[in-house]
């Protein structure tokens, strides 16, 4: 028993024997289904979405099942989420000289993508949540903003309610930036819903995943085809899917585009991993609940990361709240000894902390966009949001996978109780 209890990081013997399995979600559960469905496409050797000899239209089918699964009309697959964030900026008409509200805490895609839009991203403070702090908006908020890009992150549901309303005041468009959060629910609205046009991604480590590949969403039939020809060089080519006779429905004039279009193999492997969404959910919803209550019974006094709706969260990730940045540290040091993959989101820091976002390097001269004579000037520092600073240094994050077993879950609970009794963190 006393040996047992030694932690690994001090010599005793490591709860696992080997690293458990690390961030991917529904790559862990590609099988011979999603093989098949590539073979499919390659014998038809028609491997792009508008050609080939024997078109499977996969990437349209997918697309179908996805807007029919969201309850959204207009779906459209493209090349990666990233694309679908630009996509998404680009029909909304956002650029030059326009900011747009981007959460402290996401990936470096969110604000990457305004900028590529040649606009400016502005930063709005987290709360103990890791999303957005409604309360922080007004701050933010100038005549120059023209969206907000709301990031359900690490599978938790934003506060629409708050959120929708301060959009809603300045009548502001949402782009919601669903990338981390597939299959994510607020009062029982799926996420990828609430927006004015909605963003997902299906690469490697997201929910559902073809290793690269992404969608946008949303209601708005212009938005839709303007989100169409900017991803596919300006051209709308199978309008007839969507403009039924009689639907009052015109076709817009065409616009200099690029190129962001989803692979057939792409769309193949998404119509089976699609298949596999509940699965891959429900499985992770199942044993980080249990992970939860279980530790909650043992370690009276530990702390989570808040939660907006309990039930809406995919619990693809257990978030643990310590309190210092030192703790935490010392927390991810053990655990990672009792060989648990357990990290910091993005260093610890928010994303406008990366020197790059920080001190506005692009490619261009000038540093376009920044260059912009905005009224009232955008400027990055330390200390910007003082929450998302302070908070996420003491924020350890677990990833849950959708093959983890009861012994693996039951490992989690046996470690984390461990460490915080060992390290005496409670
Ligand atoms: C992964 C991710 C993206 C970008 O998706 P890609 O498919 O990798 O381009 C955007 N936003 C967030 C929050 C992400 O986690």
């Amino acid at each position: 028993m006393q040996k047992l209890d030694k932690l690994a990081i001090h010599g005793g013997t490591p709860v696992r024997h080997t690293m458990n399995a690390g961030m991917l979600r529904g790559a862990m559960v590609v099988g011979p289904e999603e093989t098949e469905r590539v073979a499919q496409v390659m014998r038809a050797q028609s491997m792009s979405r508008y050609y080939g000899p024997d078109n499977q239209g996969a990437v349209s089918t997918f697309e179908d099942r996805l807007g029919a699964g969201l309850g959204m009309p207009y779906t459209l697959g493209v090349s990666s989420g990233t694309a679908a964030l630009v996509v998404a900026l680009k029909a909304l008409g956002i650029g030059y000289g326009d900011k747009v509200i981007v959460p402290a805490n996401t990936f470096t895609a969110t604000p990457g993508a305004v900028i590529c839009c040649n606009a400016v991203p502005v930063y709005c403070d987290m709360d103990e949540t890791l999303n957005m702090d409604p309360e922080d908006l007004e701050r933010v908020m100038d005549d120059e903003v023209k969206a907000i890009i709301v990031v359900h992150i690490n599978g938790h549901p934003c506060d629409m309610d708050r959120i929708s309303a301060f959009a809603a005041k300045y009548n502001l468009p949402i782009i919601e930036d669903v990338a981390q959060a597939f299959g994510a629910s607020y009062k029982g609205q799926q996420a990828g819903t609430f927006g004015t046009i909605n963003a997902f991604s299906f690469q490697m480590q997201k929910i559902i995943t073809a290793g690269e590949g992404g969608a946008v969403a949303t209601r708005d039939f212009n938005l839709f085809e303007r989100s169409v020809r900017y991803h596919d060089q300006g051209s709308f080519r199978d309008k007839d899917r969507y403009v039924t006779p009689g639907s009052g429905l015109t076709a817009g004039e065409a616009v200099i585009g690029q190129n962001y279009r989803m692979t057939e193999m792409a769309g193949a492997i998404m119509l089976e991993q699609w298949e596999k969404r509940d699965l891959i959910i429900s499985s992770m919803r199942r044993n980080h609940r249990k992970i939860k209550q279980a530790l909650k019974a043992e370690l009276p006094g530990i702390q989570f990361r808040k939660t907006v709706d309990e039930d809406g969260d995919i619990g693809c990730i257990l978030a643990l709240l310590h309190d210092s940045a030192e703790r935490a540290k010392q927390f991810v040091e053990a655990m990672t000894a009792e060989n648990f993959f357990t990290y910091f989101m993005y260093g610890a820091k928010p994303i406008y902390m990366m020197p790059f976002l920080l001190n506005k390097k692009t490619l261009e001269k000038n540093d376009f966009p920044f260059d912009y004579p905005f009224k009232k000037p955008v400027e990055y520092r330390e200390g910007m949001c003082p929450n998302a600073e302070r908070i996420l240094p003491r924020m350890t994050l677990m990833p849950v996978s959708p093959i983890m077993t009861d012994k693996e879950a039951d490992e989690v609970i046996e470690a984390v109780v461990k460490v915080y009794r060992g390290l005496e963190l409670v």
